[in-house]
């Protein structure tokens, strides 16, 4: 290439998205991507049989580009991906570059152009790798916390007519709090605690034995939380056995401490509705694995890679002291 050409081309690069970079480095270092994948899932290590649950697997040659490991108890085989949600997908040498996607956002359509892939294809992933990360949330919540619910119009984008519920009507009274129709939308709760442990979850009813059956239950008894004193939250504290402190200023309620405030749990419900408006409404059905996967992308925050997602979409958490 004529010197010129290449500055020009060099000029270039800076317009290049994540994933094309990605393809770039690989391009250049000669790494085979599918190689590169297999090495990175490899290196995660297997430490029990994922048919029976027995530990010491032994290595037992390769397959299919993987190591491949025997059970010594029933004596079956299995590789790295085997009983993940990745087991069986095709197109290895594509992952790395979809990952990058997933770190930047990007829509089915424009992922699937990434990585190479049919948009189908693309979507299907996209579920796949968010399926452990969305079951993957904080293990405890501890000291002051804050939560807080908001709600997003209900969707049923993507599926079958027949899966609608019938709507009701006429019946009335049927408003859930901040007149709300439970209908038409669904209960998104945030949780968060000072040192930013975060849990999230979509909520069909938004009550209190719900919330502790979602994910209320991993807050500490000893912490206090902070809400907008709505009743909801009163009534899972006691349920809980946690110090209640309600913050409404614009009920007059005083605060006791500057430090008791929602505000960490409302920034955090405005930066995941701004990353979500990207996608134009999603089906509601899969509201937690979108909810799992901001909760990734802004615990790892800009130094996300696509190995993090990739060992996350296996079902490694990424935050691993604070994390089930
Ligand atoms: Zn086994």
């Amino acid at each position: 290439m004529k010197e010129a050409d290449f500055n020009e081309w060099l000029a270039g690069l800076p317009a290049l998205t994540s994933a094309q970079k990605q393809r770039l480095a690989a391009a250049l270092t000669g790494a085979d991507p599918a190689t590169t994948v297999a090495n990175e899932l490899d290196a995660l290590g297997v430490s029990h049989c994922p048919h029976c649950a027995a530990g010491s697997p032994v290595r037992f040659g390769h397959a299919s580009g993987l190591q491949r490991y025997k059970c010594h108890a029933c004596r079956r085989t299995f590789n790295a991906l085997t009983g993940t949600p990745l087991a069986r997908l095709r197109h290895r040498d594509a992952w790395r570059v979809f990952a990058q996607a997933l770190i930047d956002g990007e829509s089915v359509r424009r992922s699937a152009a990434s990585a190479g892939v049919h948009r189908n294809t693309a979507f299907r992933w996209r579920h796949r790798f968010l399926a452990a990360p969305s079951d993957m949330q904080a293990k405890r919540l501890a000291g002051i916390a804050e939560a807080d619910e908001t709600f997003i119009r209900r969707s049923y984008k993507g599926s079958r007519s027949l899966e609608r519920p019938p709507r009701q009507r006429g019946g009335g009274a049927k408003k859930s709090r901040k007149g709300r129709d439970p209908d038409d939308e669904v209960g998104v709760l945030v949780m968060r605690d000072r040192e930013g442990h975060t849990l999230s979850h979509a909520l069909e009813t938004v009550d209190h034995r719900t919330i502790d059956d979602t994910v209320g239950h991993r807050l500490e008894r000893e912490a206090v939380l902070c809400t907008d004193g709505a009743s909801v939250y009163q009534r899972y504290a006691q349920y809980r056995g946690v110090t209640h402190e309600p913050v409404n200023l614009a009920q007059g309620i005083r605060v006791r401490r500057p430090a008791f405030h929602v505000q960490n749990v409302n920034a955090y419900h405005s930066r995941w509705k701004g990353w979500m408006e990207r996608f134009h409404g999603v089906a509601t059905r899969y509201l937690d694995h979108y909810l799992g996967w901001h909760r990734m992308l802004d615990a790892v925050g800009d130094s996300a890679t696509p190995h993090n997602v990739l060992a996350a979409a296996r079902g490694h958490a990424y935050q691993h002291s604070t994390m089930t």
